[in-house]
């Protein structure tokens, strides 16, 4: 497919530019101030405005994040959005406040664990994730179905005879055997995967300065190639599903030798 090279052309997955300031309005009682929850010169609470949580806490798209920071931006907000605080204001500001005061800890949540923070912002880049059918995982846990997932290729072998070691050590405790070297070889090969589990985050953070660094140069005004946004992108994206399908497997290994 040719690319349109139209600078207007809207690309739902291009975030890079920041906006770190939410969308600029004035305060609907006293006309001053920057767009945010509540006026900072009057302190009028303000009526909610449909934004992502990054742009909620006036954060730039960046993936490395000082939690501390957040975390005091998040009390000093819910401090502003409580409902004693707002008791004395009119309604409509009381219903403000708490819809704002729920936008806020939803996005606080969100963003403040790292993990969901990525998946956030990948899907604000048009990204699902197959971690996003956890809903499917559960049921096929519930069914006793074997869902299907992608095995990421560099754990294919790995992968095959681990869940033949599993199907026998099933079969072994349905019949009341116990197998202590099978037992022994699960128990190494899931310190093995848990190691390898551990070590993603490594692998992640390496991304997310690749991608934290593509959105400082487009802040400095220098062009990001699509194509290089895309590559982290996606490097991202592989790493979060492998590292969810170690986390499935730690969880089949567990449920397998605690049964
Ligand atoms: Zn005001």
């Amino acid at each position: 497919m040719p690319q349109t090279k139209d600078k207007n052309a809207k690309d739902s997955g291009i975030l890079i530019v920041s906006q770190s300031k939410p969308a600029k309005a004035n305060c609907w009682s006293c006309g001053a101030m920057r767009a945010a929850q509540f006026c900072q010169q009057c302190g009028k609470v303000q009526p909610p405005v449909p934004v992502d949580y990054f742009t909620f806490f006036g954060l730039p798209y960046k993936l490395n994040l000082e939690t501390g920071k957040l975390e005091r931006e998040f009390y000093d907000l819910s401090r502003h959005l409580h409902p004693d605080i707002n008791a004395i204001k009119s309604e409509r500001e009381q219903a403000w406040a708490l819809e704002q005061s729920s936008h806020l800890n939803d996005a606080y949540r969100t963003l403040k664990d790292p993990i969901t923070r990525t998946e956030y912002l990948l899907r604000l880049q048009g990204v699902q994730l197959e971690e996003q059918s956890k809903a499917a995982t559960e049921e096929a846990r519930r069914t006793g179905q074997i869902k299907k997932q992608v095995v990421p290729p560099g754990l294919l072998e790995e992968v095959f005879e681990l869940n033949m070691q599993l199907e026998e050590m099933r079969m072994n405790k349905k019949m009341g055997e116990i197998d202590r070297s099978l037992e022994r070889e699960l128990e190494d090969a899931k310190k093995h995967l848990q190691d390898k589990y551990d070590g993603m985050m490594q692998e992640l953070s390496a991304t997310w300065n690749e991608w934290d660094a593509q959105v400082d140069r487009s802040e400095q005004g220098e062009t990001v190639l699509d194509e290089d946004r895309l590559t982290v992108r996606d490097k991202m994206v592989e790493v979060l599903n492998r590292r969810n399908y170690l986390r499935n497997l730690l969880q089949d290994i567990d449920e397998v030798l605690e049964s």
